[in-house]
C-alpha cells in the first residue's frame, strides 16, 4: 500500500508492510524515498519512481537510511547542566537567561545558529521569532558555509536568489561544465543522471574544472586541474574570448541585460587571452581554449557550480564571473542552457526562502529596502522588528568569543567541528554565558559544550517541507513517533517563544499552519516592479491540511498563473531587478587570501562518498564506514617523498595551533603541493582529525562564506612508537595520541598509535576497561608483541593487539566477527594466536557498500575477464544497487 494519500502522524504507529513516500534527509539533490515500515521500524528504503529529482534512484547514503535509524547516542530527554530535566524546567531556564541577557545588553547580545537540515516550517518560525519578536537579525545557519556566495551572486545578477534551471537541463545540455563540484560524491544521484545522459548521447561534452582529479572525472571529456581559487580568471578569460570571437548575443544583451560593457572591459584587461588564463590557472592553453570553443559553439551549455566555487574568499565574484558568460550569450532560461548552483544540504534552499541567513529578512526580501522591513513587521505583527542585518556565522562566533553575544542557541548542527578555526569556536562556546543545543544526538562535539541540550526529532519522525537545488518543494514525512521526550524543532521553538511571552503569535497546531503563513508572506505585495520577488508560492497559501499531507513535489514559483509549479525561470528574459534586466557584474578576479610558504601544502577539504557532515547518522552504520574507515590525507606522490612520508603511515597537518592526523594516501589526482582531507571526522570518531579546525577564518567580504578550499598548512610524518588496534563492544575514548573509531555491527574498532613507547601494555589496555576482570593475554618478554582479550560471562568484550601493520585484513575481519560472542577455551586460544576461522577472506577496502564487495574481489574479477561495469555487476553484484561505486569501478577497470 502506498500511503501518499494518507494522513501520517508521528503519534500513529504504522501497520505492517506500509510504504511511506518521503524525502531523503541528506544532500541538496532532494531524492524521494519510499520507506517500508513494519512494527514501527523502517525495514528498507528505495527510491520513489515518480519523484522528479531521482526517478527511483538513491545513492548509498540514501539507500542506507534504515540502517542509521537507531543511534545509541540518541538524546531522549532534556538536559540541564548535564542532568536530565523536564521540558518546562529546561525551557524556563533558557528563556529566563535569554530575557535577562536581552534586558541588560540588548537583543543583539543573543543569537540563533541554525542548519540546512531543518525543515522549512522549523526555519520559518525560528526566523520570525528572532527577527520580529526578540528583535535581532543575529540568526545565521550552516548554509553560510555552503552556498552563501551563490545567494549573493544570484541577487546581484538576477535581482533575487533564484536558481534558473532544473535537473533536466543537466541531461538535455550539449556541454556540461562542472566547476568546483565533485558531483559523484557530493550529489550522487545527479551524477548518475548525468552519467546516464552521457551514455545515451555520447556526443554530450562534459568538462570538469577542479584542482583535483575526482571520481566525477570518470565521465569527463576534459578535466582542467586549475590552480585553486583561479576560477574567476578562467571565466573572465571566457567572457573576453566570447566577445573577441563574436560569440556574444547582442540582441539578448540589448533586450535583457545591463553592465555588459563594464564587465567585459574588466575581464579583457585582466585576462586578455586564453594564454593569459592558462598562465594564471596553470593548465595548458590549448585545454583552456578547447573549453572556451565548446562554450562558444553550443547553444545548450550548463555550468554547474558548487562548494569549490562558493567556499572562497571571492566566491560571490566567481559566481558572477560564470553567470556573466551565460548572460552575455543568452544561455539562460532555455532547455539545456543555464548556470546552476547545486546546494549541499537537503533544505539549504528552504532556509533561503524563509530568510534564515543574517543578511536576509524573509521570503526573498532584504534589509536593503525599508518598505520590506515594514511589510514584514506588519505581516508578523512584530513588536520588536530587527531593522538591520545581523552577524554572519564567522562574525557571530567571533562575537561570542569576544563576549558580545552572551547566549546562543544551536539547532541541528555541529559548529564546534564545521566552522573554520573550529578550536576558537569551541573556546567561544565554552566561555559563552548560555549555550542551548537542540539536536537528535546528545553527545556531538557542540552538545558537549552546552548548558541546555534539548532532544529533537529526526528523519522518519520530523514532518514538513524541504526544497532541493532545483526549487522543488517536497514533503519529508513523519511516520514514526519520536523516541523518549523528543519534540519537533518547530514545537520546541514555539514553546520557547511562549515562554518569552509571545505565545499569541506562536500558537500553531500543525505544520500546515506555519506553511500557509510562509506561503502567504511569499505572496505579500509580490507584484511587478521593485517588490517583485522570485520566491512566490501564493497558490499554496490556503492549502488544506489534507492537501499538505498529499503534497506532490512542486517547483516554485507556484502561483495562480503557474499552479503546477515552474520548471525553469527567466525564459521570458525578465529578471527580478527593478527594471527587469539582468546585471553583468564587472569582476576583478583574485586569488585566495593566504599565500603558501615553501614548506607548506595547500589543504583542500571536502566530502567522501559514504559519509554526511559530522557523521552523527552515517557514522553509526558499519556498512557506510567500509568504504573509507579512517581520516586520511591525499598527497601527491612527489610530496610524499619530499616530506618524508610513507604510504599507509600517519601524517600530521598543522595550522593555527590545531592538528589533523590522517593516513597517507599517495595520489596522482592531487596537484603538487596540495593535499585533500575529508571534512567529516570529529571528536566522536577520532582523537584529533577535525579538518575545519585548521581552516583559516578568511571569508568572502560580501557574503561571509569561509575559504574552506585553500588553507596553507604544515605537513610532517607522525613518528609512531607503537600502533595497535582495539575492538570492543562499548564506546570509549582510548587514552592515546591517535585513535580513529569505526562502527562495527557488534561494537567498535579503533586504530591506535602513540608517539611515545608504552611501558606496560597490560596496564594500559586493562585500564581502559576497569569493569572487566576476565582477561587472557599473550606477550613476549621484550614488549614487541602483546595481545589481550577480555570477557564478561564468557562473551568476548574486548580484544587489543599491538602491531596492527603485522595483521592481515582477513585476521582482523575474523576477530571483528567474534566480538559479542561466547568463546570457549579453544576459541580463546585462536583469538590470542590470531588464527582466522575458515572461509574468512581479505576483501580489501570496501568499494561497493551495498553488497559489501571489496577491492580485492573486484580486481580478481577483472583479472578473470570482467571488462565492464555491467560484467562486474553480473558476476559479483557490485554497482548494481545505488550505483555510487560506479566511478571507482570504472577507475579500476581503466
Ligand atoms: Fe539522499 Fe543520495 Fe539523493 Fe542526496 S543523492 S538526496 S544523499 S539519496
Amino acid at each position: 500500500m502506498t500511503s501518499s494519500a494518507q494522513l501520517i502522524t508521528s503519534d500513529r504507529p504504522q501497520e505492517a508492510g506500509t510504504t511511506i513516500e518521503t524525502t531523503c534527509c541528506y544532500c541538496g539533490v532532494g531524492c524521494g524515498v519510499d520507506a517500508q515500515v513494519q512494527d514501527n521500524q523502517v525495514i528498507s528504503v528505495s527510491g520513489t519512481q515518480a519523484h522528479p529529482a531521482n526517478l527511483g534512484r538513491l545513492c548509498v547514503k540514501g539507500s542506507s537510511l534504515h540502517e542509521t535509524q537507531r543511534s545509541p547516542d540518541r538524546l531522549l530527554t532534556p538536559m540541564l547542566q548535564g542532568e536530565p530535566t523536564s521540558w518546562d524546567t529546561a525551557l524556563d531556564y533558557a528563556a529566563q537567561k535569554f530575557q535577562a541577557i536581552i534586558a541588560e545588553h540588548g537583543p543583539d547580545s543573543v543569537a540563533f545558529y541554525l542548519s540546512g537540515q531543518l525543515l522549512t516550517e522549523d526555519y520559518y518560525i525560528a526566523n520570525k521569532l528572532m527577527k520580529g519578536f526578540v528583535g535581532t537579525a543575529n540568526i545565521d545557519t550552516n548554509s553560510r558555509l555552503c552556498m552563501a556566495s551563490a545567494v549573493v551572486a544570484h541577487k546581484r545578477a538576477f535581482g533575487g536568489d533564484t536558481v534558473p534551471g532544473c535537473y533536466e537541463d543537466l541531461e538535455q545540455t550539449d556541454v556540461l561544465i562542472l566547476v568546483g563540484s565533485n558531483t559523484a560524491y557530493a550529489h550522487p544521484v545527479v551524477y548518475q543522471r548525468i552519467a546516464r545522459a552521457k551514455e545515451l548521447r555520447p556526443d554530450m561534452k562534459i568538462v570538469v574544472i577542479d584542482p583535483r582529479r575526482t571520481a566525477t572525472c570518470e565521465i569527463a571529456d576534459i578535466h582542467l586541474p586549475i590552480k585553486p581559487g583561479s576560477d574567476a580568471f578562467f571565466f573572465n578569460g571566457l567572457l573576453q574570448y566570447l566577445a573577441e570571437h563574436g560569440h556574444t548575443d547582442h540582441d539578448y544583451i540589448a533586450a535583457h541585460c545591463n553592465g555588459f560593457d563594464e564587465a567585459l572591459a574588466v575581464a579583457a584587461e585582466q585576462v586578455p587571452t586564453p594564454e593569459a588564463a592558462a598562465g594564471i590557472c596553470e593548465v595548458p592553453g590549448e585545454d583552456i581554449e578547447h573549453v572556451y570553443r565548446l562554450f562558444a559553439a553550443h547553444e545548450k551549455v550548463v555550468t554547474v557550480f558548487s562548494q569549490g566555487v562558493n567556499q572562497s574568499s571571492s566566491g560571490v565574484d566567481k559566481g558572477n564571473a560564470l553567470i556573466n558568460c551565460h548572460l552575455a550569450t543568452g544561455k539562460i532560461g532555455k532547455p539545456g542552457a543555464t548556470p546552476f548552483s547545486i546546494t549541499g544540504q537537503p533544505n539549504a534552499m528552504g532556509g533561503r526562502e524563509v530568510g534564515g541567513l543574517a543578511n536576509q529578512l524573509a521570503a526573498h526580501m532584504g534589509y536593503d529596502n525599508p518598505a520590506s522591513i515594514e511589510r514584514v513587521a506588519q505581516f508578523w505583527q512584530a513588536p520588536n522588528m530587527a531593522r538591520a542585518e545581523g552577524l554572519k556565522a564567522v562574525d557571530m562566533f567571533d562575537a561570542i568569543h569576544a563576549g558580545k553575544i552572551k547566549a546562543v542557541w544551536v539547532m541541528a548542527t555541529n559548529p564546534a567541528v564545521t566552522m573554520p578555526d573550529a578550536g576558537k569556536v569551541r573556546e567561544a562556546l565554552q566561555q559563552c554565558e548560555l549555550v542551548v543545543v537542540s539536536d537528535c544526538i546528545g553527545n556531538t562535539d557542540t552538545a558537549k559544550l552546552a548548558d541546555v541540550v534539548l532532544p529533537a526529532s529526526t528523519w522518519s519522525e520530523k514532518h514538513g517541507t524541504v526544497t532541493n537545488s532545483e526549487r522543488c518543494i517536497s514533503l519529508q514525512k513523519g511516520f514514526l513517533a519520536p523516541p523518549g521526550e523528543a519534540l519537533h524543532d518547530w514545537q520546541i521553538i514555539m514553546r520557547f517563544a511562549q515562554k518569552l511571552g509571545f505565545g499569541e503569535h506562536f500558537n500553531y497546531r500543525h505544520q500546515v499552519e506555519i506553511f500557509r503563513e510562509h506561503a502567504a508572506l511569499s505572496a505579500l505585495d509580490n507584484t511587478a516592479g521593485v517588490a517583485r520577488r522570485g520566491f512566490n508560492i501564493s497558490a499554496l497559501a490556503e492549502i488544506s491540511e489534507q492537501d499538505y499531507e498529499n503534497l506532490s513535489p512542486i517547483q516554485w514559483p507556484v502561483t495562480i498563473e503557474s499552479p503546477k509549479g515552474t520548471l525553469r525561470l527567466f525564459s521570458d528574459g525578465q529578471f527580478y531587478t527593478p527594471d527587469g534586466r539582468a546585471r553583468l557584474v564587472p569582476i576583478t578576479a583574485r586569488l585566495p587570501v593566504k599565500t603558501q610558504l615553501p614548506n607548506q601544502v595547500i589543504m583542500n577539504t571536502g566530502r567522501i562518498r559514504d559519509q554526511w557532515h559530522t557523521m552523527s547518522r552515517t557514522g553509526t552504520a558499519a556498512k557506510l564506514l567500509g568504504h573509507v574507515d579512517e581520516p586520511y590525507i591525499d598527497v601527491h606522490p612527489d610530496d610524499v617523498t619530499r616530506f618524508g612520508l610513507l604510504e599507509g603511515d600517519l601524517a600530521v597537518l598543522k595550522n593555527r595551533g590545531s592538528v589533523y592526523y590522517g593516513r597517507v594516501k599517495p595520489s596522482a589526482s592531487q596537484r603538487l603541493g596540495e593535499v585533500f582531507v575529508p571534512m567529516h571526522w570529529n571528536g566522536k570518531y577520532a582523537s584529533s582529525s577535525c579538518a575545519d579546525a585548521l581552516v583559516n577564518p578568511y571569508v568572502d567580504p560580501i557574503c561571509g562564506q569561509p575559504e574552506f578550499k585553500h588553507s596553507p598548512v604544515m605537513i610532517k610524518p607522525f613518528r609512531q612508537a607503537w600502533n595497535g588496534f582495539l575492538i570492543c563492544t562499548q564506546d570509549i575514548s582510548p587514552n592515546c595520541e591517535y585513535w580513529a573509531k569505526i562502527t562495527l555491527d557488534a561494537g567498535y574498532k579503533f586504530r591506535l598509535a602513540g608517539g611515545e613507547s608504552l611501558t606496560n601494555w597490560r596496564t594500559w589496555a586493562h585500564s581502559q576497561f576497569p569493569e572487566i576482570s576476565d582477561w587472557v593475554t599473550v606477550e613476549d618478554s621484550d614488549q614487541q608483541f602483546f595481545r589481550t582479550a577480555g570477557f564478561i560471562d564468557g562473551v568476548l568484550q574486548v580484544m587489543f593487539s599491538t602491531a596492527t601493520d603485522k595483521k592481515s585484513a582477513a585476521e582482523m575481519r575474523w576477530l571483528e566477527q567474534q566480538l559479542g560472542r561466547a568463546i570457549d577455551a579453544s576459541g580463546r586460544f585462536a583469538i590470542l594466536a590470531g588464527i582466522p576461522g575458515a572461509g574468512v577472506e581479505d576483501e580489501g577496502a570496501m568499494v561497493c557498500s551495498c553488497f559489501q564487495v571489496g577491492e580485492k574481489t573486484i580486481r580478481k574479477a577483472i583479472s578473470g575477464g570482467c571488462a565492464s561495469v555491467e560484467a562486474l555487476g553480473e558476476k559479483i553484484n557490485c554497482g548494481t544497487n545505488c550505483g555510487s561505486c560506479i566511478p571507482e569501478l570504472k577507475a579500476m577497470l581503466r
